[in-house]
């Protein structure tokens, strides 16, 4: 037998808790003892989005919540900008394009975060720009953008709708979406939320419900003006994923019992300490700025392989991370502190890695990275 431990940016460990909540026997989603379940999942997203507004829940991956967020609020032709730092960058262009956007980028070094200066230039060159897209967290290189400047900027320099993928983000960083200025903020199940994959979530502003007036891409199954009718009498326009969200209301009772801001300031802290420990063992970071509190993404050392610790780490000591996603393939391996993740995830994702590299044949003085993150994360009595 080798004992699994899932360390991956999503999906990401499901609590005990939750998965006994979802085992139980299936309930009719248009039968009273299920409204009571809905609500309590939809007030409780609202206090996870810091917002007023409605988080419309969609039974889809998280880019499902990316789509609707094109297709209900654009029309044909309308200028966009993403900011593209890493794969779910990129994925902004590819939804915004299939539906006939036309969306100028801005290319950020993989690894970096966007300089508020160039969102500020771009906007002020195109005065047509109806839409800024961005991650909160750019899941492919472990970086943070600082969605509090650029809604800042965005609110001060133009009318555009700021949408935020924060699907591996939320519950990781603190997001204030009503504070910021967010007017769509995007989230799914299986990050921070501890959930098994299958759901989307968006919060949306009312400026963005008056683009949406305006709006006549097609959409039928992501409408989110009829979801959001729905949402009002505690209903969905079609069959919800029932026993995620029976999952969610439970998961969202834990963060709330936990307090938000000591979920956050847990993430903080595991995010440092597995920082701290890889480069005590001798590994450097991949990110050259604002490093995310979700994932940890480290390079690869001189002449070994990504691939190949991300392989060992899986095949030989059982823990599942995640490699580098396309040109970062081989080259850096990504270490999730996400949801429901503790002290010792983090000392077994190091210890694991120091074990790997030595079986790699790698020199590396075992327990270097756990003692320096054992120093942070050991409490004071
Ligand atoms: C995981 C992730 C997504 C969504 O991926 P799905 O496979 O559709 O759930 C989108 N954006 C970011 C930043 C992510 O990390």
């Amino acid at each position: 037998m080798l004992k699994r431990y899932l360390l991956a940016p999503g999906p990401t460990p499901v609590p005990p808790d939750v998965l006994l909540r979802m085992a139980a026997p299936m309930i009719h989603h248009r039968a009273p003892d299920f409204t009571p379940i809905f609500e309590a999942a939809k007030n409780g997203l609202k206090k996870l989005f810091q917002t007023g507004n409605d988080v419309i829940i969609l039974t889809s991956s998280g880019t499902g919540a990316m789509v609707a967020s094109v297709n209900n609020f654009f029309n044909q032709g309308d200028h966009v900008l993403v900011i593209n730092g890493g794969k779910f960058g990129e994925r902004w262009t590819k939804i915004c394009s299939s539906y006939g956007l036309s969306v100028k980028e801005i290319s950020v070094e993989w690894g970096r975060a966007v300089d508020p200066d160039a969102v500020k230039k771009a906007l002020a060159e195109d005065k047509d720009i109806k839409g800024v897209f961005v991650q909160a967290v750019e899941t492919s290189t472990g970086v943070y953008h600082d969605i509090e400047k650029l809604g800042r900027i965005i609110k001060e320099h133009s009318s555009a709708l700021f949408i935020v993928d924060a699907i591996s983000a939320l519950v990781a960083h603190d997001l204030k979406t009503d504070a910021w200025d967010v007017d769509l903020m995007v989230g799914g199940s299986q990050k921070g939320l501890m959930l098994p994959p299958g759901l989307a979530f968006l919060s949306v502003s009312e400026k963005a419900w008056e683009m949406n007036g305006k709006s006549k891409l097609p959409r039928f199954y992501f409408n989110l003006k009829k979801e959001r009718e729905g949402l009002h009498k505690n209903s969905t326009n079609f069959t919800p994923a029932v026993s995620l969200i029976i999952g969610l209301e439970e998961a969202l009772r834990m963060l709330e019992q936990e307090g938000l801001q000591n979920v956050f300031a847990r993430h903080a802290k595991l995010a440092h300490a597995t920082r701290h420990g890889m480069k005590a063992a001798g590994l450097t970071l991949y990110p050259q700025e604002n490093p995310s509190n979700s994932v940890t993404a480290v390079n690869a050392p001189d002449g070994v392989d990504g691939q190949a610790i991300y392989k060992t780490l899986r095949e030989k000591y059982g823990v599942t991370a995640a490699g580098g996603q396309d040109k970062l393939k081989g080259k850096v391996f990504r270490i999730a502190h996400l949801g429901y993740a503790g002290v010792f995830d983090v000392i077994t994702a190091i210890a694991a890695v120091e074990m790997t590299l030595k079986t790699l044949g790698h020199p590396i003085k075992l327990g270097s990275g756990v003692a320096a993150a054992e120093e942070i994360l050991a409490e004071a009595k």
